[in-house]
């Protein structure tokens, strides 16, 4: 399943933060190809689409579609270097396909800052500089070894070292790998490096319980902000103290307290949304009497690929796939109207689903 690391120094608010996906979590029996683990915790993904289809449809159950938040707590200063449990938190970091960088900034003298101050970009700093080095120290292991060939002549050998070079300069410069870019050539040829630096981010700003509704006025957001605009990367402002509050609640009581708080969404179903996002995801659904569901396939997944989500046997004998698209079906009100307005296309093996598809497919046994 895919997944998204929550990092950050200590004391920044990341377990209570944790703590809410888990109390708010989605029912993991519904999701067999999640993980059961104690640092891992499943997510539905909110979406106003599945409402609308239900209405058209009917069905007995509805099923959004679900990702993995991991707590990746313990990294601190002096990780890459084998400080406190340096390598293994580096290694769950190598398994997530996406990152969540939680920093403070919120002011409570009763919680001390490992830093001595609340600084969130100097914060920032610190846990980029620990995979920026863990990375620099797999770069150049592999420049030593490929370098040998490129001066042998091999063609393969000459790009590499090339990238390789440019990735190093970048670290030496305290950028991240995604600072630098790479066409698809290249960056297949760092893929198997399993670089911590190239991963997606998102910041997450923790904001005191009282300033979650004027949060854009807090100095330490608006740092966060202009940080993340370097990176053309998204903030999420929360504060973790409420949504452990929010995922007590459900339904009538949440949406008041919303209110009260003057959100009109839980911070986490942001976040949640935010995350699904950067991981490059889209949606497509099923919509039949039985169930409406969502899935989860990469944007560029073509139709057997996404029947395969659903199930391997969908995929081997994938024929067609009758598809309409979302906006299409709710425009004319059932998937008959639809029909008859010629919105229902039959799909072959080539067909690259959009976000919003709705699919039912025919398939071999
Ligand atoms: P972690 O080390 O990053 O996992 O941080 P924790 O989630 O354990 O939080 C550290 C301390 O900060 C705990 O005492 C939390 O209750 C507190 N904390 C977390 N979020 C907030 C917040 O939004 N406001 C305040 N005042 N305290 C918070």
């Amino acid at each position: 399943a895919l997944s998204v690391g929550i990092v950050g120094l200590p004391n920044v608010g990341k377990s209570t933060l944790f703590n809410a996906i888990t109390k708010a979590g989605a029912e993991a029996a519904n999701y067999p190809f999640c993980t059961i683990d104690p640092n891992v915790g499943v997510v539905e993904v909110p979406d106003e689409r599945l409402t609308k289809l239900t209405e058209i449809v009917v069905p007995n159950r509805v099923v959004p579609t679900a990702f993995e938040f991991v707590d990746i707590a313990g990294l601190v200063a002096g990780a890459s270097k084998g400080e406190g449990l340096g390598n293994k938190f580096l290694g769950h970091i190598r398994e997530v396909n996406a990152i969540a960088h939680v920093v403070r900034c919120f002011e409570d003298s009763n919680i001390t800052h490992v830093a001595g101050k609340v600084d969130p970009l100097s914060d920032i700093e610190t846990i980029d500089l620990e995979l920026i080095f863990s990375d620099l120290d797999s770069v150049e292991r592999r420049i030593d070894r490929t370098r040998k060939s490129a001066k042998a002549g091999v063609k393969e050998a000459i790009l590499e070292v090339s990238v390789l070079e440019r990735l190093k300069d970048a670290f030496e410069n305290g950028k991240p790998a995604r600072s630098v870019e790479l066409d698809d050539e290249e960056k297949l040829v760092v893929r198997d490096l399993h670089l911590l630096t190239i991963k997606p981010v998102l910041y997450v700003a923790n904001v005191a319980e009282d300033e979650v509704a004027n949060a854009e006025e807090n100095q330490y957001v608006k740092k966060v902000r202009e940080h993340a605009a370097t990176e053309g990367a998204e903030v999420v402002v929360i504060s973790a103290k409420v949504e452990s509050e929010i995922a007590e609640l459900e339904g009538e009581d949440k949406q008041m307290f919303l209110e009260e708080l003057g959100l009109a969404e839980s911070g986490l179903d942001r976040l949640i949304k935010q995350a699904y996002k950067l991981l490059g995801l889209i949606t497509y659904f099923t919509a039949g009497v039985q169930e409406v569901r969502a899935w989860t396939i990469s944007q560029g997944t073509k139709a057997p690929g996404a029947a395969g989500v659903i199930h391997t046997d969908f995929e081997k004998g994938f024929i067609r796939a009758e598809t309409v698209a979302y906006d299409d079906l709710v425009n004319y009100g059932s998937m008959n109207a639809a029909k008859e307005a010629g919105k229902v296309r039959l799909e072959g093996k080539e067909y690259v689903v959009n976000d919003g598809d709705v699919m039912h497919f025919r398939f071999n046994v």
